[in-house]
C-alpha cells in the first residue's frame, strides 16, 4: 500500500521498539521518515538504512525529548530537510515505576518532561509546518486505563495527561484540517517490556488474547490514523492492547 506517498513523518524515539516499527511501517506505506533518538545512534542508523533500502528518504536526529529546544529543532530540521511535515508521532517515553516514596522530584520531572511536555512541544512545533491533512498521533499506554500493578502511578499519570492533550488539540486543530489521536498499546515486546521478561507471563495473562503485541501491530494502527483512511478519526484514544483494558 502506498497510502502515505509524498508524506513526511517525524517519529520521536524511533531507534528501537514501537517507534522503530512505526518508522518502518510509515516508510513501507510511502512516507519519508525522520526519527529522533537519545542514545541509540547506531540503532537509529540501522533503521534509517532499512528505510533507505526501500527507496524512501530517512534521517536520524539526536534530540533528547526532555529538552524542548531539542524537540523543536528536530521538528524544524525534518521540515527543512524533506521540505514539508505531514505526520508527527509522539512515541519517545520513559517508564519510571516504583513505590510512591521512591519517586521523588527527579523522577517526576523526568517523566513529565519526556512523556508529557515533549509531545506538547513537538505538536506545537509541528503544526507550524502542517497543512490540511496533517496528523498528530501520540503513543499512550494501557496503564492510562488500568494501572494494574502498584508502582504505576507516575507513569499512568503521565500517559493520562495525553488524553487531555489529544482532546484539546483535536478541537483546536480540527478547523485547520489536522487530526490528533492517541494510541494506547498493551504489553508490547520491546526492550522496555520484553515478552520473555520476568513478569511477562503474568502481564500477558491480563490481556484477553493471552499474549504480548508485536511492535508492528501497534504500528499498523498508527499507519491507519496517519493515512487518509483515518481522516474522520480525531480526539480519539484507541486501545491496541489485546483486551488488557476490557
Ligand atoms: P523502548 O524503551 O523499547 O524504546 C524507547 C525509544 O524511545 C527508543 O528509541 C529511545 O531512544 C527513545 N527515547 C527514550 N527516551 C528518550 C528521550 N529522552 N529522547 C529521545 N528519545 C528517547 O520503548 P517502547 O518501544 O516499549 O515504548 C515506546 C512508547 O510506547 C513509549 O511511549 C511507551 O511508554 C509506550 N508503551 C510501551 C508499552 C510496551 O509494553 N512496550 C506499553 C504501553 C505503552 P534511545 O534508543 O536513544 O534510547
Amino acid at each position: 500500500m502506498n497510502r502515505l506517498e509524498g508524506n513526511v513523518a517525524l517519529i520521536t524515539g524511533g531507534s528501537r521498539g514501537i517507534g522503530a516499527a512505526v518508522a518502518e511501517r510509515l516508510a513501507e506505506e510511502g512516507a519519508d521518515v525522520v526519527l529522533t533518538y537519545e542514545h541509540g545512534a547506531e540503532r537509529a542508523g540501522a533503521v534509517v538504512e532499512r528505510i533507505e533500502a526501500r527507496g524512501r528518504r530517512a534521517l536520524a536526529v539526536r534530540a533528547d525529548s526532555a529538552v524542548p529546544a531539542e524537540v523543536t529543532a528536530a521538528v524544524d530540521e525534518a521540515a527543512a530537510r524533506f521540505g514539508r511535515l505531514d505526520i508527527l508521532v509522539n512515541n519517545a517515553g520513559v517508564f519510571l515505576v516504583g513505590p510512591l516514596e521512591e519517586l521523588g522530584p527527579a523522577e517526576i520531572d523526568r517523566t513529565l518532561a519526556v512523556n508529557v511536555r515533549a509531545p506538547f512541544a513537538a505538536s506545537r512545533a509541528a503544526v507550524r509546518h502542517m497543512e490540511r491533512g496533517g496528523r498528530i498521533i501520540s503513543i499512550g499506554s494501557n496503564m492510562a486505563g488500568r494501572a494494574v500493578f502498584p508502582g504505576m502511578a507516575l507513569y499512568a499519570m503521565s500517559k493520562t495527561a495525553l488524553v487531555g492533550m489529544t482532546k484539546g488539540l483535536a478541537r483546536e486543530l480540527g478547523p485547520r484540517g489536522v487530526t490528533v489521536n492517541l494510541v494506547h498499546p498493551g504489553p508490547t515486546d520491546t526492550d522496555a517490556n520484553p515478552a520473555d521478561g520476568p513478569n511477562a507471563e503474568t502481564i500477558a495473562g491480563l490481556t484477553a488474547v493471552g499474549r504480548y503485541a508485536r511492535a508492528a501491530e501497534i504500528a499498523a494502527t498508527v499507519a491507519h490514523l496517519a493515512s487518509a483512511d483515518g481522516a474522520y478519526i480525531t480526539g480519539a484514544a484507541i486501545h491496541v492492547d489485546g483486551g488488557f483494558t476490557a
